[in-house]
């Protein structure tokens, strides 16, 4: 059965992998020159990575690891120290470290030690967070009519850990403020934070995600007789007389034709090329429910180091929500001799909210960023910049506000041969690698059985 896969990012690997391995001739057709969609890296004109954005593999991401081992990239990626950093004016870092007891002890422990909540803050999280750590699904979900911050107030909990701790992870999971995200995810999140020790440990590519996850994949593909087109741009389908796909039609005019097509598209991108004839069904319709979070990352190597801390760092009130030294966290790139790394820092920032920096241009942006990073890293002062880049995702994932998580669609859609993959689409994690992992298992193994049937 040859099935046809568009989109070359986690999810359409994902799903390529899965079908492979059950024996599907698999066409996979991307219309970048690159793969990885969102976590795609490529080399510049100077030799240097530049990333699509800084990735981190948490603890919990249990199927992503499993494709990881598959490919053979199990050992591409390193535990960092368990711990929240953030980086606070002059140099100064507060923690939150788990203590070494089982969950929810581990938490609890942890977060009365951490140092920068005050203990009506530890007390008011204990008491309001409570409902999250004892909550289910069925909970989670009932709770998406309504912003975190809202619900973090309706249950009591302080105003100080709010902006202090959760604003950070609202803008690292989702690059919007609390007062915007749903309270849904945010729950979710507390409910693996608090409730299974390791779920929350931070690994870092050795390389970066393009050569130690992406490579690897398109490899085993590749090597398992899959092929895949670059520079190959869905531009539409042409449907059967009963509204099924006939063929794909590429940008250059080519076509497709397969007995099944999976769209591993972003939301955005999918909403463009939608046949009209499919509007009459809910399950489409309800895509123009989703709209995008803007983003950017930006790179800075410096010629000195300017910090020594081998983790993921958080940051309030600065331009940059999460960052890291990535000369210190990937020790298989960004070292001296590769491109303008001269053994300085090099690093690599997620900035969000990022709405307003879409249109500004790259020097100012880079100019707002340096004034945090002088402010946050004392040494950044006496060390001279080499080289910035900023890369801008207008639409990267989609923003999970109140009322959107019922419109996620389910990987089968009621056109016979067509089916979705990507991170938007249901399964039990919000946008991230692994639920797009999460997402091409499931589009493989719903077609299968549908097959079967
Ligand atoms: C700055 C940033 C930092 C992030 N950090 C993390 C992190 O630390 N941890 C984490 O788990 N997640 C992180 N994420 C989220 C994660 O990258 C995404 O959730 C995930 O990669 C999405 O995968 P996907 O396959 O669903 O979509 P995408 O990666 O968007 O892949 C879709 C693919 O479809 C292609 N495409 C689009 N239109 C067409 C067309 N018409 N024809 C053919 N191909 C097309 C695109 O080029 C792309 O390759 C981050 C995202 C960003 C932007």
């Amino acid at each position: 059965m040859k099935t046809a896969v568009f989109g070359a990012g986690v999810a359409g690997l994902s799903a390529a992998i899965e079908l492979i391995d059950r024996g599907y001739d698999v066409e996979i057709y991307e219309k970048r020159k690159i793969l990885g969609g969102k976590v795609s890296v490529w080399k510049d004109n100077d030799g240097d990575s530049i990333e699509s954005g800084l990735h981190i593999v948490f603890g919990g991401y249990e199927q992503l690891q499993a494709y990881l081992d598959r490919v053979g990239a199990g050992s591409n990626y390193t535990w960092k120290d368990h711990a929240l950093i953030y980086a606070e004016p002059d140099g100064k870092q507060s923690m939150f470290r788990k203590a070494a007891l089982p969950s929810p002890w581990a938490e609890v422990v942890g977060g009365m030690q951490a140092d920068f909540l005050t203990m009506w803050d530890k007390l008011s999280l204990i008491k309001g967070l409570y409902p999250a750590l004892a909550g289910n699904e069925e909970y989670f979900r009932s709770q998406d009519h309504m912003t975190y911050s809202e619900w973090h107030r309706l249950k009591g909990a302080s105003e100080h850990s709010l902006q202090k701790l959760w604003r950070a992870i609202a803008l690292a999971m989702n690059f919007i403020e609390p007062n915007v995200i749903s309270a849904r995810p945010m729950l979710t999140i507390f409910k693996y934070f608090g409730t299974d020790y390791a779920a929350t440990k931070f690994a870092f590519f050795r390389e970066n995600p393009g050569q130690s996850m992406i490579e690897p994949m398109r490899q085993y593909i590749q090597n398992k007789g899959g092929r895949i087109f670059v520079d190959a741009r869905l531009s539409r389908f042409d449907l059967n007389a009963n509204g099924s796909v006939e063929k794909a039609v590429l940008s250059d005019g080519h076509t497709v034709e397969a007995d099944a097509y999976i769209s591993a598209l972003p939301v955005h991108s999918l909403k463009k090329i939608l046949p009209r004839e499919w509007l009459v069904h809910d399950y489409f319709a309800n895509l123009f429910q989703f709209t995008g979070s803007p983003v950017a990352n930006c790179q800075l190597w410096f010629d000195k180091k300017i910090t020594d801390t081998d983790n993921l760092m958080f940051s309030q009130g600065t331009i940059f929500a999460t960052f890291a030294d990535v000369s210190i966290t990937c020790p298989g790139d960004f070292q001296q001799g590769l491109g303008t790394a001269n053994g300085g820092s090099v690093m690599s920032m997620v900035l969000a909210p990022a709405h307003h920096l879409m249109d500004m241009p790259n020097e100012v942006i880079t100019s707002l960023v340096m004034k945090d990073i002088h402010d946050r890293f004392p040494k950044s002062r006496n060390a001279r910049l080499l080289k910035s880049t900023i890369v801008k995702i207008p639409q990267s994932v989609y923003k999970a506000v109140p009322d959107v998580d019922k419109f996620r669609p389910d990987q089968i859609s009621p056109v016979g041969n067509f089916y979705l993959a990507g991170d938007y689409t249901y399964q039990r994690y919000l946008a991230s690698m692994e639920g797009a992992a999460l997402s091409g298992k499931a589009v493989a193994e719903k077609l299968h059985a549908r097959k079967g049937s």
